[in-house]
């Protein structure tokens, strides 16, 4: 590292999710001492595991895509943070290279965790009994679509150039735009009306897409980050994009395996987390323009002392719980409370026999109801629960399964729910729920005979996010992605009026979702950088 006063700076990281994570690996490699203070009693955050009964459940995330987001941090290393280097592959329709033992993380990714490819990338279950394999391949997809609904070719091809400049567009070129001002965002508002990438993206998909199959299929992936397909702009059909270029992968493991990983990484590098350490309070010192974080008190009353404070945990659990009356503008505590927060879960985490027949499942399967705007509306907008669920069905154990006792397999069902602002008494609803998932389940032939051969189960609710996690309301993914919550309008990165202090992670800008909560910390790195005037050292690079 060079730069600063040449005296290493301190940083106090909260919350160990993967924004705190990612972003304590790139301070490290700036040479900041960075201490990550976590509220659990483990890593991860919204990726932590559960241990149950020989059984090992991922609890949140399962779904890694842009391997190369990964790499970026298992490679990082002292004076060596990477943040100079370019965000994406040269040619960035190179697919990932799949080394011959099958792995599909670059070399410094297999020093920590084995990463491999999923196809297809998910099975979207109709409730017809009939499904899509959507995978990434274009002779495949068109294939499916002729089955399905012959009449949308042409209209999947043009959906499809439609997509593709919106991803270039939006996550190429200004995916790592750190929207600080007003006129970063004003200046790049023509483009996105040009592209149609404002229109809701349900809107935008029907645009070109006749069958009501297609739509869905080609608009749920926003769910899988709290945003309601029927509001969330088109800028977001860029998922698709995504998950088409650089594809579907899995830790061999589970995510746990990955987080394990980069906790290892980020300790290698000389980074501290301490655990069951929940923040109490942020320290701001100073009046008006010179407040500055000095850094934090835990709820045991220990103080650490920082010269930069960046919080991984909710944005407004940090802006009204953390921060100190006297450093909020009462502009910033007004829209804090303002803030439209993401959808909820419900998520059932179950072992069950394998009793040798072949489940009609893929590793990640979409199990749509027969309502879809009519159940998008009960959650976002009525706030009700409806009998008439879709669901997220994992079951990794079809590609790895070490996670389960032998002749068994580990599976977790997700389902997207009102947050805390319904009136849903979850002490109720939540077995009930579960109970319902087990029979639909099996009476469907998802899991035939699963109310037999289930052996372990449990499962969280919304209070799960509240307590555990502080996600205000229960929120599953932050504020909801939404166009008045987006860019210049989304928390920024750097704090507005205390200096040293920053937000990363899906709270913060860009979003949601693992491969945007790593841009979030790069984003966020790059601002420290500029702030403490540090940059890698030129020999660092030039050794490579
Ligand atoms: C069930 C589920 C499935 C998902 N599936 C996918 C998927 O397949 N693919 C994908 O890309 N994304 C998925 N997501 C979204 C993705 O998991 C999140 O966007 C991402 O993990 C958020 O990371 P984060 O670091 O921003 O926050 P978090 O993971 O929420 O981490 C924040 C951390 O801060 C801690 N904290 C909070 N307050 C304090 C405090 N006062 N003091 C100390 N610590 C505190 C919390 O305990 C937590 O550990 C899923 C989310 C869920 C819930």
């Amino acid at each position: 590292m060079s730069g600063g006063s040449g005296e290493r700076r301190r940083a106090v990281v909260i919350g160990s999710g993967f924004g705190g994570l990612a972003l304590g690996i790139r301070l490290q490699g700036l040479g900041v001492d960075t201490t990550i203070v976590e509220k659990q009693d483990g890593p991860g955050g919204r990726a932590a595991v559960r241990e149950q009964d020989g059984f090992v459940f991922d609890m949140g995330p399962t779904v890694l895509t842009v391997p190369h987001f990964l790499e970026e941090l298992f490679a990082i290393e002292p004076g060596r943070s990477g943040l100079a280097e370019p965000d994406f592959p040269a040619d960035p329709y190179a697919p990932p290279t799949v080394s011959e033992d099958g792995s599909s993380g670059g070399p410094a990714t297999r020093r920590y965790v084995r990463i491999v490819p999923i196809r297809p990338y998910y099975r979207i279950h109709f409730h017809d009994g009939t499904w899509f394999d959507y995978d990434g391949d274009p002779a495949s997809t068109r294939a499916q679509i002729a089955t399905l609904a012959p009449e949308d070719l042409d209209g999947y091809e043009r959906f499809h150039a439609a997509a593709k400049e919106i991803f270039e567009r939006g996550f190429l070129q200004l995916g790592y735009t750190h929207f600080g001002d007003l006129n970063t965002m004003l200046r790049i508002a023509p483009e996105l009306v040009r592209l149609d990438a404002v229109r809701p993206l349900y809107s935008f998909v029907a645009k070109y897409l006749k069958s009501e199959k297609l739509r869905r299929v080609f608009s749920f992936e926003p769910l899988l980050i709290g945003g309601n397909p029927l509001r969330v702009p088109a800028l977001y059909a860029m998922i698709h994009f995504v998950e088409k270029t650089w594809g579907v992968h899995f830790a061999m493991g589970g995510t746990g395996a990955l987080v394990r990983g980069l906790v290892r990484k980020f300790e290698e590098l000389g980074g501290t987390v301490r655990y069951d350490a929940e923040v109490d309070r942020i320290e701001v010192a100073g009046r008006g323009p010179h407040r500055r974080a000095r850094g934090v008190t835990l709820r045991d009353g220990t103080r650490l002392d920082a010269d930069l404070v960046a919080s991984n945990a909710d944005a407004v659990h940090t802006a009204l719980r953390l921060l100190p009356e006297h450093a909020r503008t009462p502009s910033e505590t007004v829209r804090a409370h303002g803030r439209r927060q993401s959808m909820s879960l419900f998520v059932l985490y179950f072992g069950f026999r394998d009793d040798g027949r072949p489940l009609p499942l893929a590793h990640h399967s979409i199990l749509l109801g027969r309502s879809y705007r009519e159940l998008l509306r009960d959650v976002f907008d009525r706030k009700v629960l409806n009998d008439d669920v879709s669901q997220y069905l994992h079951v990794p154990t079809l590609t790895d399964p070490s996670l389960a006792p032998p002749g068994h397999h580990a599976a977790y069902t997700l389902v997207p729910v009102p947050n805390l602002t319904a009136d849903v008494d979850w002490s109720l609803e939540g077995p009930r729920m579960a109970d319902r998932l087990v029979a639909m389940l099996d009476d469907r032939g998802y899991v035939p005979g699963l109310r037999e051969r289930i052996v372990t189960r449990s499962f969280v609710t919304p209070e799960h996010f509240d307590r555990n996690l502080n996600a205000w309301l229960g929120n599953g993914f932050g504020p909801e992605p939404i166009l008045r919550q987006s860019a210049w309008l989304r928390t920024h990165n750097r704090h507005g009026g205390v200096r040293g202090l920053y937000m990363v992670g899906q709270g913060a800008q860009p979003g949601a979702g693992t491969p945007s909560v790593m841009m979030s910390a790069k984003m966020t790195a790059r601002l420290v950088a500029q702030d403490l005037g540090l940059h890698d050292d030129a020999n660092a690079y030039a050794a490579r």
